[in-house]
């Protein structure tokens, strides 16, 4: 029985490690890699790993690229709705430099096919969802279906407002419980919606009482989690902001671990905190932001992102609880 949907994008990464970027005209040597991507997928390999029954809603080209998510979701027990499309599976070409700094270009390919239809035709799976979970590498009336379809059965709907460059309207906002932007996701929807210009690098600095305050303007009436990379998370919520609790707001550090690629973290914490909020819909939200923040933290140990997603006993074995 699924218990999360995660409706997304795959993507197949081509990745090439060289000291430095490329300039424009530039030809440079580059170690090249390639594994599975796309912000869905991530996403719904954390969640399943971290112990939830998953579900993942997406739309792949009959290609290689089609086949590598087929089997891929079939080694991690994940129950794969993908549309089946004549254009080719999304692919992404990732130039990382000796610092870790990436340039990253997305052919959305079969992601940008993903249609309305075919979300709202996954009733069965969607009918008993604890959770939707959703992010914006795919047509925005594509993620409004699966929210919309969450929140009528009483599903606790999430979205992972990423990547950052992609538009968010209040239509979208609105229909999510929750939201998970990262600082400079949260930095473009509060110039965008709340009408501040503000900086992505000073969100991590600012007064808790005032990123509250923000935080309360961007879904008057929802949970937002804001993710901070190494200096961890800030959450706010709407429901206790409104019964005057000081447990409205906090901050939670992030867990001390070794990084080698933080690449894919935020789609860890995603997941983890999706496949928490199934498995334990009673336990203090607090207790599933530890959780994702340590399945996240963990996820920084390990080279990639979705096959470097650690396992709940991992977070078990690593920290307790
Ligand atoms: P980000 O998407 O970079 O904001 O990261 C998402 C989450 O992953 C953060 O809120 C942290 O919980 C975790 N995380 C990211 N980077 C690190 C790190 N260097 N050390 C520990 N946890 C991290």
């Amino acid at each position: 029985m699924s218990r999360v949907v995660v409706v997304g994008s795959f993507n197949v990464d081509h990745v090439w490690a060289t000291a430095t970027l490329p300039n424009p005209g530039e030809t440079l040597a580059g170690r090249y890699s390639t594994g599975p991507g796309g912000k869905g997928f991530n996403q719904a390999v954390a969640c399943a790993r971290a112990g939830a029954d998953t579900c993942f809603v997406c739309a792949l080209g009959d290609d290689p690229g089609g086949d590598l998510a087929r089997s891929l979701a079939a080694d991690d027990g994940i129950d794969l709705r993908a549309l089946r499309c004549d254009a080719p599976t999304g692919t992404a070409g990732i130039y990382v430099d000796g610092e870790g700094r990436n340039s990253i270009v997305i052919g959305a390919g079969a992601n940008g096919e993903l249609s309305t239809p075919h979300v709202e035709g996954q009733t069965d799976v969607l009918g008993r969802a604890a959770v939707v979970l959703a992010q914006l590498e795919s047509p925005c009336e594509a993620v409004i279906a699966a929210l919309r379809a969450g929140r009528a059965q009483g599903a606790t709907t999430m979205l992972n407002p990423a990547p950052a460059n992609a538009a968010t309207t209040r239509e979208l906002l609105a229909l999510a419980d929750i939201i998970t932007p990262n600082e400079t996701e949260f930095a473009g929807m509060v110039t965008r919606h709340v009408g501040e210009r503000i900086d992505g690098d000073a969100i991590a600095a600012l007064d808790q009482a005032r990123l509250h305050a923000l935080c309360r303007e961007l879904l008057p009436a929802g949970t937002v989690v804001v993710t901070l990379g190494a200096s961890g998370c800030f959450v706010s919520h709407a429901e206790e902001a409104r019964r005057g609790d000081d447990k409205a707001f906090h901050r939670l550090a992030a867990e001390q671990v070794r990084p080698i690629d933080t690449t894919g973290a935020g789609d860890a914490f995603n997941g983890a905190l999706a496949a928490a909020l199934a498995r334990a819909p009673d336990a203090a939200f607090a207790a599933h932001l530890r959780f994702a923040s340590r399945y996240a933290a963990l996820s920084t140990e390990h080279e990639g992102a979705a096959l470097a997603m650690p396992r709940h006993g991992d977070v078990i074995a690593r920290f307790g609880s």
